[in-house]
């Protein structure tokens, strides 16, 4: 982990802590605290159940998006929609603190909280258990030979502060991360 890195997931945990606690007792109410579960050989720890499975983000961006959710929040809804399967309920929240939003008619930027609730069918979760159980094998299997050849790409915001880009180097799968790839690129 970079210093940079670090400092973000210190930003980003302070402010998931004290959100959480805002949130009231962990063991009223049925409300609890994630933990660590395990289910289908597969480990897993949302940040609430409460009674579906919440996860809770920090994020630094200026803007909220008005339209195509899916694929804005990619990122949090591949990590949140796991959780349901691992519950195995239709509902997941995700709840998103902007540092600082941009909003019509205000003056400035100021922090702002936007929840969100996600609906999977069945069928989503049974599609999402089986790339979930493909994932850890290709897992298992990168441990075991020590290459990482099999495994997906790790989201590409990622790649810009990754240290291990140039072992990985992952414009060869995805010729669009060209930009991050030291060997490749003399502006980084
Ligand atoms: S360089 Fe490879 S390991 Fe690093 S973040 Fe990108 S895809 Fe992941």
């Amino acid at each position: 982990m970079t210093d940079l890195q670090a400092m973000y997931y210190l930003a980003g945990r302070a402010h998931h802590g004290v959100i959480e606690a805002c949130l009231g007792d962990k063991l009223k109410d049925d409300r609890v605290d994630a933990g660590e579960f395990q289910k289908h050989d597969i480990y897993y720890s949302p940040d609430l159940r409460m009674p579906y499975p919440w996860e809770i983000k920090t994020t630094r961006s200026m803007y909220e998006p008005k339209s195509d959710y899916e694929k804005k929040f990619e990122g949090y809804l591949n990590q949140l929609t796991q959780y349901q399967v691992m519950e195995d309920t239709d509902k997941g929240g995700l709840l998103l603190f902007y540092l600082c939003l941009k909003q019509a008619g205000q003056f400035g930027m100021k922090p702002a909280i936007r929840f969100y609730k996600v609906i999977m069918t069945k069928a989503e979760r049974v599609a999402k258990l089986k790339w979930m159980r493909g994932t850890k094998k290709a897992l298992d299997k990168a441990i075991e030979t020590k290459t990482h050849d099999a495994l997906d790409l790790c989201p590409e915001f990622m790649c810009k502060e990754c240290l291990w880009i140039s072992k990985c180097s992952p414009c060869k799968d995805d010729p669009k991360r060209k930009q991050y790839d030291p060997t490749e690129s003399k502006d980084l």
